[in-house]
């Protein structure tokens, strides 16, 4: 079974993307937590982060790239910005895809509420 984010990149599902290559595609996060939310995914299925594989370093790290460009992009590289990717349970992983979110453009607050 393909993953939701993987009909995304296949556009077999509408979502708004705002760059997309041969290896990572990114699109407008459907209920955003910020003035941007962006997601940064691999084009192939990666489930979580414990599934990167070492062959995979360099898509991971292209995705940071990506990220890095969006958020020069939106005009939010100065005042800052969150990467989060959370994995499994306890990080409160929703979709298993691989996904970086890019969050920023107000004020975050602390990294994790108590
Ligand atoms: P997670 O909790 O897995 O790190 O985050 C999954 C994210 O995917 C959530 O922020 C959620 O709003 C977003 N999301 C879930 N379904 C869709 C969808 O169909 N389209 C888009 N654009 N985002 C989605």
């Amino acid at each position: 079974m393909p993953t939701l984010f993987e009909k995304i990149v296949a556009r077999e599902i509408p979502a708004d993307i705002v760059f997309q290559d041969d290896r990572v595609t990114a699109f407008r996060d459907i209920h955003p937590r910020a003035p941007v939310h962006l997601l940064i995914v691999p084009n192939k299925a990666i489930a979580t982060a414990n599934d990167i594989a070492d062959a995979d370093e360099t898509l991971v790290g292209h995705m940071f790239t990506v990220a890095r460009d969006l958020a020069r992009g939106a005009g939010i590289a100065d005042s800052g910005y969150r990467l989060i990717i959370n994995c499994n349970r306890d990080g409160g992983q929703e979709v298993f895809h691989l996904h970086v979110h890019l969050v920023g453009g107000a004020p975050l607050g602390p990294m994790l509420s108590r």
